[in-house]
């Protein structure tokens, strides 16, 4: 269990002051000069020290993502970007974080974007998020009037510059490539990689795309250690971590934990249970909607990681957007429900991806209503697999991976349905 006194972000409920002066009086932009002043291959080997993993999702290691980019300039400039484009469904911790506690970000940006070399950063901002970046904004405007940002950034002969860019609403712009188009004044479709962003990204210059999350806790990291921070949560799988529980709980809410909390003890302890108790809980998402759901028995006993949810139950930490579905759940109307979100989503670059949401989304509507045949469940397992690892970017892989946890943990539920609905027993479902 964490204490508060171990906890970045101090004001994630927005309780307190988040203008400048608050953030000050909690801490942040101590001594940033100083941090500076240790260099960029200290700043690098605290932050792969401290074993953070991307908080995007996909839980890279972070230190590691910043040692690709070049050391030397062969002319062309470094960036960083920052990828604030959440739209993950269920996720909605860097939200938080950029309306309550925005200087933590933009503190992070200036030492991320010194390591890297990068005089530039760059936000993309989900076009939704209209408080939060505001929020943001202001604290920018803040950050450059204290002489915190700009040039001789905070007093350290770093000039730097921080720019705020608004996305238009496409899910799709949240994968890197993707986002690094949109940046670029084009429309938003994902570039094969290799090469990775830190050797062609933004207009072919070197640049690193880190998530809100992996970027606001960098000060905090340096301030205390590395060895502070992979003090929390296991070996792999360290730190503190925000879990954004939403769903059939007690209490929703966005909770700063360390790493490898149990899942009851997360639950018990900050969302006040599930709703009509443990014996009621159907299913859970734990790492927002692109990674498969686990059966509730399963999860109670669950290792709040990266390994533990990947080993042991086929599923991920993902962004730990911690989707709680009890037992008057209809788990196949859930589902379906994402299956038609990825087909919308799907940018229509590529074959697998473009056929394969529509295809999937098709079957998931006939198994919805019970209309389908046992056979199809096989047939739509085969779909998967077709989609699965055959795409440009992870969108495929997202619209494959639920429908995969539904077949794996629930087919009984799907064979139950076909067979009532034959035999007339069961009034139609409707799809909305
Ligand atoms: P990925 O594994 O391809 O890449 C993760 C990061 O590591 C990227 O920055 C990539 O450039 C870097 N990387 C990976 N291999 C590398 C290599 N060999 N060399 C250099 N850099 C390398 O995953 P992804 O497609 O970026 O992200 C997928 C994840 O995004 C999913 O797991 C999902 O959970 C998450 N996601 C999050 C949101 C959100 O709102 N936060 C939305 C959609 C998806
Ligand atoms: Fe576009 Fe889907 Fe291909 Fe990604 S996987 S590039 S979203 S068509």
């Amino acid at each position: 269990m964490l204490e508060d006194k171990d906890r970045i972000f101090t004001n994630i409920y927005g309780m307190h002051d988040r203008s400048l002066k608050g953030a000050q009086a909690r801490g942040h932009w101590d001594g940033t000069k100083a941090l500076l002043e240790k260099g960029r291959d200290w700043i690098i080997d605290e932050m792969k020290q401290s074993g953070l993993r991307g908080r995007g999702g996909a839980g890279f290691p972070t230190g590691l993502k910043w040692s690709f980019m070049p050391k030397e300039s062969d002319g062309r400039p470094s960036y960083l970007v920052v990828n604030a484009d959440e739209s993950e469904p269920g996720t909605c911790k860097d939200r938080e974080i950029m309306r309550h506690d925005p200087h933590t970000l933009i503190e992070g940006c200036l030492i991320a974007s010194f390591a890297m070399q990068a005089h530039a950063c760059y936000i993309y901002i989900r076009g939704e998020y209209i408080r939060e970046r505001e929020a943001l904004q202001n604290a920018i405007d803040e950050a450059y009037d204290a002489g915190l940002v700009g040039p001789n950034a905070s007093g350290s002969g770093w000039d730097f510059d921080i720019y705020l860019h608004h996305g238009a609403g496409a899910y799709i712009c949240g994968e890197e490539t993707a986002l690094l188009e949109s940046l670029e004044g084009k429309k938003g479709m994902p570039r094969m990689k290799p090469p990775f962003p830190a050797g062609a990204g933004l207009y072919g210059c070197p640049t690193t795309v880190n998530n809100v999350e992996s970027i606001a806790v960098v000060p905090t990291i340096l301030r205390r250690g590395g060895a502070w921070f992979a003090g929390f949560g296991r070996p792999n799988n360290a730190g503190t971590k925000l879990f954004a529980i939403s769903g059939h709980v007690n209490r929703p809410c966005v909770v700063e934990e360390a790493m490898s909390i149990s899942f009851e003890e997360l639950i018990e302890k900050h969302c006040g249970g599930i709703r009509g108790g443990w014996d009621n809980l159907l299913a859970v998402i734990p790492g927002g909607s692109s990674v498969p759901c686990v059966r509730g028995e399963k999860m109670r006993d669950a290792t709040m990681d990266f390994d533990y949810l990947r080993n042991e139950l086929g599923s991920g930490l993902g962004t730990a957007a911690v989707i709680v579905m009890d037992k008057q759940t209809d788990i196949i109307k859930a589902i379906w429900r994402l299956s038609k979100f990825y087909k919308h989503e799907s940018c229509g670059q590529c074959t697998p991806c473009r056929e394969g949401t529509g295809w999937m989304m098709r079957v998931m509507d006939r198994l919805l209503r019970g209309e389908a045949e046992i056979e199809e469940i096989d047939m739509l397992w085969d779909v998967t697999k077709q989609v699965e690892g055959h795409t440009i970017c992870a969108l495929g892989d997202a619209a494959a991976w639920p429908i995969q946890g539904l077949i794996r943990n629930f087919r009984d539920v799907i064979e139950d349905r076909i067979t009532a609905q034959k035999a007339g027993r069961m009034s139609k479902v409707a799809a909305e």
